[in-house]
């Protein structure tokens, strides 16, 4: 067998024309533009490209993006400071704190200073809060893209079994939490994995659905996967061959039933749903 692929780059070029669409409506509606305040600290190079792309994509979407910058020896004060200033600006909706976030720097302090109600990200507790007791105010960027991934190629969720593997703030638990809650695009049975996992591929093997985010190139083998499995690669790993995910994507694709590439497969749909929150948080706001 060979896996179809699962191209998030076209369904993400689809869902930004859609995205973009509701907000030229939104603007006619209210005279207001949605804006996307983005805080980066610090010369990491993978950030600033995330950064860049995500302003790309918000131009492009007829979203207005600011860009916040703090020198990699900025303060917890001046980087709260910040925060609170954009919290306060009408003009600002959306509120988006590149990571990582230098080690001086107290992540969680700064996470949490961010408006609930700006919070494009869905890391403040508030809204990890919401997600968990199923009503939630915004959707985690990464797995949202994952969710509408399969929903929009019709793979069954309910009653399936996925496995997901890593557990992290931004992906792994987020992404079970909305796999398992209960209704359209829930109702799946979830597994999560860890690096404490015994007998992970045992685990794996069992999966309907087996989303990997680890961020270790190709730790995911065709033993690993039950044959004609959906294999969805979060990560991104810069190696000297270039970008690749954390699935053997060749190895794999000979056994799984549909599998996302990496680039071109969650990358494009994070932004994507980025642009989404922005609007949502716009259109919150403007009542
Ligand atoms: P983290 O480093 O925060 O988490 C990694 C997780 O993987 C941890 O839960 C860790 O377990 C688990 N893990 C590590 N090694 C193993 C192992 N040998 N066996 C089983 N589990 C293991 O990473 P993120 O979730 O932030 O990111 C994961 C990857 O996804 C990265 O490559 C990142 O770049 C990419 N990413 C891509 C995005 C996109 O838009 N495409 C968005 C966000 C991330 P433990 O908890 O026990 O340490």
């Amino acid at each position: 067998m060979t896996a179809a692929i699962l191209d998030g780059k076209a369904l993400a070029e689809e869902l930004r024309a859609e995205i973009a669409r509701q907000v030229a409506a939104f603007k006619a509606e209210t005279g207001a533009t949605p804006c996307l305040a983005a805080v980066l600290v610090g010369e990491n190079p993978a950030g600033q490209v995330y950064v860049r792309n995500k302003r790309k994509g918000c131009e492009q979407a007829g979203i207005d993006s600011q860009l916040h910058r703090l020198p990699a020896a900025a303060s917890n004060a001046e980087l709260l400071e910040l925060i609170e200033r954009l919290n306060r600006d009408p003009a600002v909706h959306g509120i988006l704190v590149q990571l990582p976030l230098p080690d001086a720097v107290d992540e969680s302090r700064v996470l949490d200073a961010v408006d609930p109600l700006k919070d494009v990200d869905a890391f403040h507790p508030q809204n990890v809060g919401r997600l968990m007791q199923g009503r939630p105010r915004f959707l985690p960027c990464t797995p949202h893209g994952i969710q509408q991934l399969l929903l929009r190629n019709q793979i069954p969720i309910a009653g399936s079994h996925v496995v997901v593997i890593g557990r992290s703030d931004i992906v792994g638990k987020p992404m079970a939490a909305m796999l398992m809650q209960r209704g359209t695009g829930g109702d799946a049975t979830v597994t999560v994995c860890h690096s404490r996992t015994r007998d992970l591929p045992a685990v794996t093997r069992r999966a309907d659905i087996l989303i990997v985010a680890i961020g270790r190139a190709k730790f995911v083998t065709a033993e690993m996967v039950k044959p004609g499995a959906v294999v969805i690669d979060v990560g991104i790993n810069r190696t000297d061959a270039g970008l690749v995910g954390d699935v053997d994507f060749e190895a794999v694709r000979a056994v799984a039933g549909q599998i996302t590439p990496v680039p071109g497969g969650v990358g494009p749909l994070t932004i994507a749903m980025l642009l989404h929150n922005t609007l949502a948080a716009a259109r919150m706001q403007a009542g």
